[in-house]
């Protein structure tokens, strides 16, 4: 028997009755779950997915997204192709029309998608391309499906503007613990991320909030990310991990292990236990581009981003439904 198996069963006990991890059986699992591997990680993985059927149950949340606006962003995040800091080859757009985005939605709807994230670059949207946004988020809404944005600090005028248009949920990654952010972006701080999240939850605007992983933080980083984003209430939880983009500062990075991917989603699940674990950017990058990819969806996830990256390419959707039904997975 694994050596982690008893280790793995007492600590998801008191999750898989509705609790949380006490501080104690935290700071173990952050002694063991970083040196876990072969059946110990296995046992850990599987521990994880039971607490996700047991707090989330067996549907998967499919969400898509349009990059509305690309390029030319004044901020410095050091793994982003369209920093304006950084010489990459990414493209560079204006604010697409609102027919474009409608009809890459309703692509994605037919598909079976049933979120669609509109995404613009910069630190924020100027009140012409919000008006756009706005126009068709109203029409996306209109469809059924849930409309949402990425618009980096918006004020709370703007947020508020959106949510009268429809939009289902702001999306606003806290990327890295508070400790780690300055080694991340130094043009806007932790704080204005996080002030972000408290405006959408005082407006009663779900936020879907998480981060990105192998930019070189700690494992403390990674657990004090999980914990502000736990405190913070956002329902959705986008788990990212490194593509290094040539030109970028973190060109240079090394790809994390799928082990470590895999750990992080552990993580994430055990201290997140009734929130959306979403497996977004970088999955074809660490876990290969066939349906074995899906193995982050063994280790506690439930949701997926399907469809292209903002910059780099993702998988095939109908091998992403192919390879969730075969796990037991249902879209809703
Ligand atoms: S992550 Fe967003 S805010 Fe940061 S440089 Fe890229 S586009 Fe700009």
């Amino acid at each position: 028997m694994p050596i982690f198996s008893a280790f793995a069963d007492a600590i998801v006990r008191p999750l898989l009755a509705g609790g949380l991890l006490s501080d104690t059986d935290r700071d173990r699992l952050l002694a063991e779950l970083p040196r876990a591997a072969g059946p110990d990680l296995d046992a850990l993985a599987r521990a994880a997915d039971a607490v996700r059927r047991a707090r989330v149950g067996n549907s998967v949340s499919l969400c898509a997204i349009i990059s509305a606006k690309s390029g030319r962003c004044g901020e410095n995040c050091a793994f982003c192709a369209q920093s304006g800091h950084h010489q990459t080859a990414a493209p560079e757009h204006a604010f697409l029309t609102p027919p474009e985005i409608i009809a890459a939605a309703a692509a994605m709807h037919t598909a079976g998608v049933a979120r669609f994230g509109i995404v613009a670059s910069g630190k924020a949207l100027p009140d012409t391309e919000l008006a756009l946004a706005a126009t068709a988020i109203t029409a996306i809404a209109a469809t059924g499906m849930a409309p949402d944005a990425s618009f980096g600090v918006l004020s709370r005028d703007a947020l508020a503007r959106l949510k009268t248009a429809g939009m289902a949920a702001y999306h606003h990654n806290l990327e890295t613990s508070q400790a780690f952010y300055p080694h991340i972006c130094t043009t806007r701080t932790f704080a204005d991320n996080l002030e972000v999240l408290h405006t959408c939850r005082s407006l009663g605007i779900p936020t879907c909030s998480g981060g990105l992983f192998g930019l070189g933080e700690s494992w403390a980083d990674r657990a004090d990310l999980a914990l502000t984003l736990l405190d913070a209430e956002a329902f959705s939880i986008p788990v990212n991990f490194l593509s290094p983009i040539p030109g970028t500062r973190l060109a240079s990075q090394p790809v994390l292990s799928r082990d470590e991917a895999r750990r992080i989603v552990i993580l994430l699940r055990l201290l997140l236990p009734d929130r959306q674990i979403r497996i977004c950017g970088g999955r074809p990058t660490v876990f290969g581009p066939t349906t074995d990819n899906l193995a982050p969806l063994a280790a506690g996830a439930d949701g997926l981003m399907v469809g292209d990256y903002l910059t780099t390419s993702g998988a095939s959707l109908e091998d992403d439904k192919t390879g969730l039904a075969r796990l037991g997975f249902v879209t809703p």
